[in-house]
């Protein structure tokens, strides 16, 4: 069981600028006073009684702690220390001061797929890792996969968000409706038993509709194309493992670990190898996606505190048969 230390967070950290916000608080530089050393603090507001319309269950930051204790790897953020004051609850997490890694890429002027690879693997690896010790992440998108500094070569790639993670015992049946439409699996939005192989399809967003709505029937439905003008660069091997990702029965899709074994990540014959090499990914696509992606997610925190003040309560009791744009970001929804 994690310490949540009563000590007053000011008294070790000298708070910094804002890196980042969330559904609910801030993550900030923090400065530790002994050594100099900079971390991210994340405040996140805790309900003062169990009605109340503002902050998070205590319950729900105990899982997130227990959960990042246990994930230590080098491509997982690292918790260091825990505070609790009577509002709020500031996790020390590690400084990730790379920026995101679809934003690094989106600067490129052009990204093989070989360089691509190297970035899935390491986020695969994250994954089978968490995997392995039966967590699931169950938020996985570009806003949380992050690299740990801007000087790294090869850059090094960090999941953050442990807000949604779940840690499976033996048997249990868990069920969520919590996510983003985007990057949701189907069997999310179906309120189907979820498992870790939810992962495995969020993060990916081929999915994109105009509206929630029009998404999340594009994702129930598995309605995808490999549109030539978009995918004429890519190798067949990369779309092989990508179709190998979108299947809508979890029991089909690849796990992480088959996923490092596939021949697109991990070649055999000479021919894939060369393969591999000659393909490129296509950049004006990706830029373009990367910009829509940046103004749905402003957008979203802009309407965001509206929603979530609205939602909160509600979401305590809410009916699984709910909408599926009723789906939220966050911590939002029901799980059992
Ligand atoms: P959400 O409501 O979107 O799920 P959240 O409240 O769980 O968010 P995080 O996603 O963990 O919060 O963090 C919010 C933002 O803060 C991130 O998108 C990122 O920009 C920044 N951030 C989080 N952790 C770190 C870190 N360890 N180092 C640097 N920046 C971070």
């Amino acid at each position: 069981m994690a310490v949540f230390k009563p000590e007053n967070v000011e008294d070790f950290y000298e708070i910094g600028e804002v890196l980042g916000s969330g559904h609910f608080g801030q993550v900030r530089q923090v400065r530790e006073r002994t050594s100099g050393n900079f971390w991210a603090g994340k405040f996140l507001k805790i309900r003062k009684v169990a009605c109340s319309r503002l902050g998070l269950d205590r319950s729900s930051v105990e899982r997130e702690v227990e959960i990042l204790q246990a994930v230590q790897h080098p491509n997982i953020v690292a918790l260091k220390d825990v505070f609790e004051s009577r509002a709020e609850v500031v996790l020390i997490l590690e400084l990730v001061s790379g920026g995101e890694l679809f934003d690094f890429i989106a600067e490129k002027e052009n990204l093989l797929e070989t360089e691509a690879i190297e970035f899935m693997k390491q986020i695969l690896e994250g994954l089978k890792f968490i995997h392995c010790k039966n967590i699931a992440h169950f938020d996985l998108k570009p806003e949380n996969i992050m690299l740990s500094d801007k000087v790294s070569k090869p850059p090094n790639i960090k999941l953050i968000d442990f807000g949604l993670a779940h840690l499976f015992h033996p048997g249990e049946e868990y069920k969520s409706t919590s996510g983003t439409p985007q990057y949701i699996a189907p069997e999310v939005i179906s309120c189907q038993p979820l498992s870790t192989a939810a992962d495995i399809l969020s993060g990916l967003s081929p999915f994109q509709g105009d509206t929630d709505e029009e998404t999340l029937g594009n994702v129930i439905g598995m309605k995808y194309e490999f549109n030539e003008h978009y995918f004429s660069l890519t190798s067949p091997m990369a779309k092989d493992f990508i179709q190998k990702l979108l299947m809508k029965n979890p029991e089909d899709r690849m796990t992480a670990e088959e996923c490092l074994l596939h021949p697109w990540i991990k070649p055999i014959t000479p021919k894939q190898v060369a393969k591999r090499n000659r393909s490129s990914i296509n950049m004006k696509n990706f830029k373009k996606f990367n910009a829509r992606r940046k103004w749905k997610v402003m957008k979203s925190a802009d309407s965001c505190n509206d929603a979530f003040l609205q939602r909160q309560c509600e979401s305590d009791v809410e009916d699984t048969e709910s909408k599926p744009a009723s789906l939220l970001r966050r911590r939002l929804s029901s799980s059992s």
